[in-house]
């Protein structure tokens, strides 16, 4: 679905599905140069990461395995707490290899800051990680995010990928959740 089919829902679409697709073609570009001659692992993390690594894997013009990990964070509230419990693990052993995590979204960057240090701990070659979107101003702790789409507002937003209790995962653009949805 589109933006527009679910307007009542939303205060104000962020990102279209076109500039995203511009946006991952571009970054899909930059990581084929950057892993010339080097093995990539493409590692996605559930749920919010499918559409990203979808469309993301197809736009790169070099072949990349992909593998999956499930956490979830546990804390007060909804709020990521950095208490991770992985949920799904990789199956690829990640000795040696190059991994690229693929998000949806670094809030405030607790969960992929217990991921780096997870995956380092397991012996990677090299590990980077890959955005779609960012709330700067969310950081709690500083994630060294090389490949980033876009930056945006510290708002609760859905969509591609990104939901709100499981629903607007299939909604095609990021938009801002309306509070009376959650009210
Ligand atoms: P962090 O540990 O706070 O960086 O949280 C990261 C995870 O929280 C993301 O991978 C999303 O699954 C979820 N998340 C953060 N912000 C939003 C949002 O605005 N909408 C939907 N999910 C979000
Ligand atoms: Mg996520």
């Amino acid at each position: 679905m589109r933006a527009a089919d679910i307007a009542d829902d939303l205060t104000e679409i962020l990102v279209t599905q076109e500039e995203i697709h511009a946006k991952l073609v571009e970054l899909a570009a930059r990581v084929a140069e950057d892993y010339v001659g080097k093995d990539l692992l493409l590692v996605g993390v559930l749920k919010g990461a499918v559409m990203v690594m979808a469309d993301f894997a197809r736009a790169l013009p070099i072949d990349a395995p992909m593998d999956w990990m499930a956490v979830s964070s546990y804390g007060a509230g909804t709020r990521s707490s950095g208490v991770v419990q992985i949920r799904k693990d990789l199956d690829t052993d990640l000795h040696g290899r190059h991994v690229l995590i693929v998000e949806d979204i670094i809030d405030s960057g607790l969960t992929l800051s217990w991921l780096l240090e997870n995956f380092a701990s397991r012996g990677a070659e090299s590990i980077e990680v890959l955005a779609l979107l960012r709330k700067p101003e969310a950081a709690k702790v500083e994630i060294d995010c090389k490949y980033v789409g876009f930056d945006i507002p510290t708002e609760f937003v859905v969509g591609y990928g990104l939901d709100y209790a499981e629903r607007y995962r299939n909604l095609r653009d990021v938009a801002v959740l309306a509070p009376h949805v959650y009210a």
